[in-house]
C-alpha cells in the first residue's frame, strides 16, 4: 500500500467535473474579480456558518491580519494565544506591532481555559482561541473569561469550518473568525483562499473596504488605507460547487476517525483525539481537519510506518511560534512543549478508505508488538 499524509491530486480530482465547470463559465464570462460567485459564496458561507456576514479574502492569514487591525489592537497590546499553532495566527498581531502572549494547551491540544487567567495583564486587550485540527474549544469558558476581562475575542478558524461547540459554529463567538481554504483545508480551493466571518455591520463594511484597497463599496471612493487581499472569483466559483459537499466530507472524516480510534484505543502508548461524540446534540461536533496523536517515540513510529508505505507529518515541525529563535518570543510552557515532543498526524483526509485506515492501524500495532 502507498497513503501519502495527504493526495494533493485528490482536490481536483475528486470534483473534477464541476470544477471544470465553473472554472469555464467564470473565465469565458471574464468575471475575475468582485463577481457574481464570490458574492454567491459570501452569501452561501454566511449562511453555513451562521453569521450575518461573509468577507472572502485573499487568504486566512490576510484575513486575521484585518481583523486585528479593524478592531484597533496596536503597539504594546497582548493578544492570548496557544502556541500550537501555525505562525500565521502571531504575524498578524505582530504585523500591527501587538504582542502574542502564548497560553498552554489542553489533552485535547487547544488552548486551555485553566491557564488563561494566570497570563493576563494590564495590557491584555484580546484573546484569539485556535480552533485547531477541527475541533472547537471549550468557548463557555474562554468567553465566560473574556467577558470577565472585558477582552475582544477573534478566532482562527482557519482549521474549523463547521465544526461546531455546543450546535454553534467555529468562527462565530467572537467579534470576528476566519476560515482559510488553503488547498489541505476542509474545504480546499486551488490555491490560496480565505473568508471572514462576523455578524458586526461596521466590521463588515471596514473588512470589504481593508481587502479592496480601502475603498467603498457602493461609491467607489477610497475612504481608508487598505490593501489587495479579495478572493479571486476563480475561486469562489470552485469553492461555491465543492461547498454543497463539504457536510458529505465532514461525514467521511469522522466515520474515519470513529474507525481509527476503534482500532487504536487499547494501545496504551497512545493518546488519540476525542472520537466523534454521537447523538442529537453533542458537545463538541468535530470535522477532524487533522488526527493528531500523540506518542513518546513518534518518530520512529513514523519512520516505522513510512517504511510501509504510510505517510505521516508533524505539524509545522513540532515546533509551537515560541520555538524560533529567529522570532523572539519568550515563553514558559511545559505543558506545550511535551506534547509537541510526541505530536505527530496520521493521514486523514476525504480520499482515505476505511481499509486504508485499517492497513494504518495494522502498522501501528505492528510497530508496538516488536
Ligand atoms: C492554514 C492556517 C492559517 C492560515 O491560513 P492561510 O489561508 O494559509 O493564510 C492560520 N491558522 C491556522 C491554524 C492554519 O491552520
Amino acid at each position: 500500500m502507498n497513503i501519502p499524509f495527504f493526495r494533493y491530486p485528490h482536490v481536483f480530482e475528486h470534483h473534477r467535473e464541476i470544477i471544470e465547470k465553473a472554472l469555464i463559465s467564470v473565465s469565458a464570462k471574464g468575471a475575475y474579480i468582485l463577481q457574481s460567485e464570490l458574492q454567491t459564496f459570501e452569501d452561501r458561507i454566511a449562511e453555513y456558518c451562521g453569521a450575518e456576514y461573509a468577507i472572502g479574502v485573499g487568504n486566512g492569514t490576510d484575513g486575521l491580519e484585518m481583523i486585528v487591525q479593524a478592531v484597533g489592537l496596536g503597539p504594546g497590546d497582548e493578544v492570548l494565544l496557544p502556541s500550537h499553532t501555525f505562525i500565521a495566527s502571531a504575524s498578524p498581531i505582530v504585523t500591527h506591532g501587538a504582542v502574542p502572549v502564548l497560553v498552554e494547551i489542553a489533552d485535547d491540544h487547544l488552548m486551555d481555559p485553566e491557564d488563561i487567567e494566570h497570563r493576563i495583564t494590564s495590557r491584555t486587550r484580546a484573546i484569539m482561541p485556535i480552533q485547531l485540527n477541527g475541533r472547537t474549544a471549550d468557548m463557555d469558558r474562554i468567553i465566560e473569561i473574556a467577558e470577565k476581562q472585558d477582552l475582544i475575542l477573534i478566532e482562527d478558524s482557519a482549521q474549523g469550518l463547521g465544526s461546531r461547540y455546543r450546535g454553534k459554529m467555529a468562527g462565530t463567538f467572537g467579534v470576528a473568525g476566519i476560515y482559510s481554504f488553503y488547498p489541505a483545508k476542509t474545504l480546499g480551493c486551488l490555491g490560496d483562499g480565505g473568508v471572514i466571518v462576523t455578524d458586526d455591520d461596521d466590521l463588515a463594511r471596514i473588512f470589504r473596504q481593508l481587502r479592496d484597497h480601502g475603498r467603498d463599496e457602493s461609491t467607489g471612493e477610497v475612504v481608508r488605507w487598505g490593501r489587495n487581499s479579495r478572493l479571486d472569483n476563480l475561486q469562489a466559483a470552485v469553492l461555491l460547487a465543492k461547498l454543497d459537499l463539504h457536510v458529505e466530507e465532514i461525514e467521511i472524516r469522522r466515520n474515519l476517525a470513529r474507525r481509527y480510534h476503534q482500532n487504536l484505543k487499547n494501545l496504551s502508548q497512545l493518546l488519540l483525539p476525542p472520537p466523534p461524540e454521537d447523538g442529537d446534540n453533542p458537545v463538541h461536533f468535530d470535522v477532524y481537519q487533522n488526527y493528531e496523536i500523540e506518542a513518546e517515540d513518534r518518530d520512529t513510529l513514523g519512520d516505522y510506518i513510512k517504511e510501509r508505505g504510510v505517510g505521516t507529518l508533524v505539524q509545522w515541525g513540532g515546533k509551537g511560534i515560541h520555538q524560533y529563535p529567529a522570532l523572539g518570543i519568550k515563553a514558559s510552557l511545559p505543558g506545550t512543549e511535551e506534547m509537541l515532543r510526541k505530536a505527530l498526524m496520521l493521514p486523514m483526509n476525504s480520499s482515505l478508505t476505511g481499509q486504508e485506515v485499517d492497513y494504518i492501524c495494522e502498522q501501528v500495532i505492528a510497530f508496538y508488538s516488536i
